[in-house]
């Protein structure tokens, strides 16, 4: 049910998974189900294609999919916009030699979608350090196909960078525990249990923010230590700016990004097209706001999220908004 007055403008957005069939098949699939192209909100029977993410689709959000057995076979996946964007911005490799790391991956909806976009090829290890939640991973990886993942249910933070098989990733996705504080509707399937910030007061929910926001950054120089890391997304659904602005600039000072030369990826490589951007104030170079993606729940049909991609030794040049 949905626990927000603003999830009833967030439509029902259905991921195809492109291990299983192609975005076409499933337009036709629903159409001939008497599903019409239209306006999501329209009728209980209208869909649309995403116009940033070309394998998502848009339906009422009165649309129900649990029985569907393209949900049950894992044909589709039921994953936000917003959710949707870090696989995008990360663009795995799609060729066999492609290695890939996504660092906190339970429930799996990114995994699974990185997956799907390196064609089943090249090899995604995927951790995950709660047993429970390896346990949904494990099940979801299996619904939807994904033959090049290995799970591990291991702490990322205890992985040495330099083991051999880790040492070749070239790509690293790190969406790590965050306050949930972007959720506007019960996808359970984004929460962490416990995560959420209810009825924090302010002093509880600054103090907490900032413990957050330390293990988040960790979390991104552990990421920044493996040697043939090009390119990481780090993304939270949060909205403040303590866990996403504020921990890019701590990241981009650290002594891992100076050592390596991470730099934050051009708005051009970052979905350049989605209209919003990083807080300004949030940053100490405020140019880098343009490099940043952000979602609004109350703008932009979605849960908040933030999305930042750090690339190695690029020159980088911000356009200004
Ligand atoms: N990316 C997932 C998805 O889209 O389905 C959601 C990830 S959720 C926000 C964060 C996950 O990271 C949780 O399952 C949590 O248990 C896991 N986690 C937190 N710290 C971790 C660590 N140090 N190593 C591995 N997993 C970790």
């Amino acid at each position: 049910c949905p626990s927000d007055e603003r999830a009833v403008r967030i439509p029902r957005y259905v991921r195809v998974n492109t291990l299983l069939w192609t975005t076409r098949e499933a337009i036709r699939y629903y159409t001939e189900k008497g599903f019409q192209i239209s306006d999501p909100f329209s009728t209980n029977k209208a869909f649309a294609q995403d116009e940033h993410i070309p394998d998502l689709l848009l339906f009422n959000p009165r649309a129900q999919f649990h029985n569907d057995i393209c949900y049950k076979t894992g044909k589709i996946i039921l994953q936000d916009k917003a959710s949707c964007f870090p696989a995008t911005v990360l663009a795995p490799p799609s060729d066999e030699h492609g290695v890939v790391i996504d660092a906190t991956a339970a429930p799996g909806n990114k995994t699974s979608h990185l997956s799907a976009l390196m064609g089943g090829k090249g090899k995604l290890y995927a951790f995950e350090r709660d047993k429970r939640r390896f346990s949904t991973l494990k099940t979801m990886l299996v619904k939807a196909t994904c033959k090049n993942v290995e799970a591990v249910n291991v702490d990322f933070l205890s992985i040495d960078p330099l083991t051999p098989k880790y040492a070749k990733a070239t790509h690293i996705l790190l969406d790590p525990s965050c306050s949930g504080s972007g959720i506007v509707n019960r996808l359970d399937h984004l929460l962490e249990t416990g995560k959420l910030l209810l009825t924090f007061q302010n002093e509880e929910q600054e103090e907490r923010l900032n413990k957050l926001a330390t293990f988040q950054l960790m979390m991104i120089k552990h990421a920044m230590k493996f040697p043939s890391a090009q390119k990481i997304v780090y993304s939270t659904c949060s909205i403040h700016a303590t866990e996403n602005e504020r921990v890019v600039c701590e990241a981009l000072k650290s002594e891992e990004a100076q050592k390596e030369n991470f730099k934050l990826a051009p708005r051009k490589d970052v979905l350049p097209q989605w209209h919003r951007r990083g807080l300004r104030e949030g940053l100490d170079s405020p140019e880098h706001a343009s490099s940043l993606v952000r979602c609004s729940p109350d703008s932009d049909a979605t849960n908040g999220f933030f999305v930042s991609c750090f690339v190695k030794g690029t020159q980088v040049t911000h356009s200004v908004d």
